[in-house]
């Protein structure tokens, strides 16, 4: 690496609200939290915990229904 062009980089810890914990270099200078991180995001692990309830779920109801009463309509 050049010197003196580089910004100080420290050896902090980021802790997500997953409780899973990063060693990582940074320009930070404090240990941070984050809410969500590669071992509890859905798309790392797979799951689809938000995807089943809520307003995803009343989409597909509507759509389904919708489904239903043009095929009654037919
Ligand atoms: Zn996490």
């Amino acid at each position: 690496m050049k010197k003196d062009i580089h910004p100080q980089t420290n050896e902090i810890v980021i802790e997500c609200s997953c409780g899973a914990k990063f060693n990582v270099k940074s320009t930070l200078k404090e240990n941070t939290r984050v809410e969500i991180c590669s071992s509890c995001h859905p798309f790392y692990t797979g799951e689809q915990k938000i995807l089943k309830t809520g307003a995803v779920d009343k989409f597909y109801a509507r759509m389904k229904k919708a489904e239903e009463l043009k095929k009654k309509a037919k």
